[in-house]
């Protein structure tokens, strides 16, 4: 995408290509501001964001919310370790746990450490309270998951992408179809320690299960003394419309992980929060993380959870989630073949023979609207919940030029 005038784009590009490792293949886009919905690259060019970076950046970019409560605190104070107390912790924690109806609450940084820290603790749960061998507990995950890039995470990934050359890999993990219910009941055995699900997988391109599945993997969690963790990471603080993606299906999870938007795309942030006879299990010396919990993140993440007690923003992807949904849906049959999701949360699969999904990543940068492909010919789209129903449509425009047939 990049042009003999885009020269500074070009020797940023070339800076990343030669000096980072290239783990990511981006567009050629080289951002230089953001403001709610909408980013400036070097070259003075404004794109709307409809990635959100997946998710993390729900409230946009430098919400001055966040902003405020981020510039206090660095006048304050950012890093004690958990060596001492501080004055952000417990009340982040204690917010927190009200808002999402949880007893107690673990923080780390990113998704994959509050994923981590779930497994330790599911584990430790099922030999010290369930009462099973030690050693031989088992957590039962989904096919097409996604919950971060650590060796034991990737070790029950079923992207060979995500796994290859990186074992070996943590045994303890039983992976069934997403969405099967039965498939669920056969994997539950006396040495089920947990059932780790996304509501929605996002990187496997917004997949929702069907009705009634998480209630009846709650109900089978429940028969077998099993905890059932939600990996709400990237389908939680409001994105689907609610504030957890489960409480569409009105079902509470054993353990939640939440992370991206509860940094409010500042810091990253990322908890375990549930039930306090689960989390208990934690003992001094036993987990942590130097920067887990920081009065900084904290911080910031009280500033989050005030914007979320509004219930703004969960009004905002209800409405205008629909409304996304309903324009895509006229795309179907017209260069989509289907559209998937929740909120302002949606899944576009394109109709095959037509662009591949990073072709059309491309030519939607180049009309100035940022999405990602996830899988092939799969599209992303996961606007900031802040943004004008304008916007929205503009966005919405450059999509069905793109790829409409
Ligand atoms: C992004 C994501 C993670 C990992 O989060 P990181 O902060 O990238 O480590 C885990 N689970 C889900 C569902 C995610 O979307």
């Amino acid at each position: 995408m990049t042009t003999i005038e885009d020269r500074n784009a070009a020797e940023f590009i070339a800076l990343d290509e030669r000096w980072s490792t290239h783990n990511y293949h981006p567009l050629g886009v080289v951002i230089t501001e953001g403001e709610g919905a909408w980013v400036t690259d070097v070259q003075g060019r404004r794109y709307l964001d409809f990635l959100s970076a997946y998710s993390a950046l729900n409230f946009g970019h430098r919400h001055p919310a966040l902003v405020a409560a981020a510039v206090e605190q660095l006048g304050r104070v950012t890093l004690t370790s958990r060596a001492f107390h501080h004055d952000q912790l417990g009340p982040f924690c204690a917010e927190l746990a009200a808002l999402t109806g949880t007893e107690m609450v673990l923080p780390m940084n990113s998704g994959a450490e509050a994923v981590e820290s779930a497994i330790k603790v599911a584990r430790k749960w099922a030999y010290e309270v369930k009462g099973i061998p030690d050693g031989r507990a088992e957590i039962v995950v989904a096919g097409s998951n996604f919950h971060g890039r650590t060796t034991t995470i990737v070790s029950f990934s079923t992207d060979e992408t995500a796994r290859a050359h990186f074992g070996p890999f943590t045994p303890g993990f039983s992976v069934v179809k997403y969405g099967d219910a039965e498939a669920l009941r056969e994997a539950i055995t006396e040495r089920t320690a947990a059932v780790l699900l996304e509501p929605i997988q996002g990187e496997a391109g917004v997949i929702v299960p069907p009705d009634g599945y998480l209630a009846r993997a709650r109900r089978l969690c429940d028969e077998a003394g099993v905890l059932l963790i939600a990996d709400e990471i990237q389908s939680g603080l409001a994105r689907t419309g609610t504030l957890l993606a489960l409480d569409h299906e009105r079902v509470r999870a054993d353990l939640y992980t939440l992370g991206k938007a509860l940094g409010g795309g500042i810091v990253p942030l990322s908890v375990v929060a549930g039930r306090r006879d689960v989390l208990e299990v934690l003992k001094p010396g036993e987990h942590g993380s130097t920067f887990g919990g920081n009065p900084l993140a904290c911080a910031v993440g009280r500033a989050v959870i005030r914007l979320l007690e509004t219930g703004e923003f969960q009004r905002r992807s209800t409405e205008l989630g629909a409304h996304l949904r309903a324009r895509l849906g006229e795309l179907v049959g017209h260069g989509l073949a289907e559209v998937r999701g929740r909120g302002l949360w949606a899944g576009l699969d394109i109709t095959p023979g037509g662009l591949s999904g990073r072709q059309a990543s491309e030519a939607l940068a180049a009309k100035g609207v940022l999405c990602k492909e996830t899988h092939g010919n799969t599209l992303r789209v996961a606007p900031p919940l802040t943004i004008s129903r304008e916007d929205l449509d503009r966005g919405i425009d450059a999509i069905a030029e793109v790829v409409g047939r």
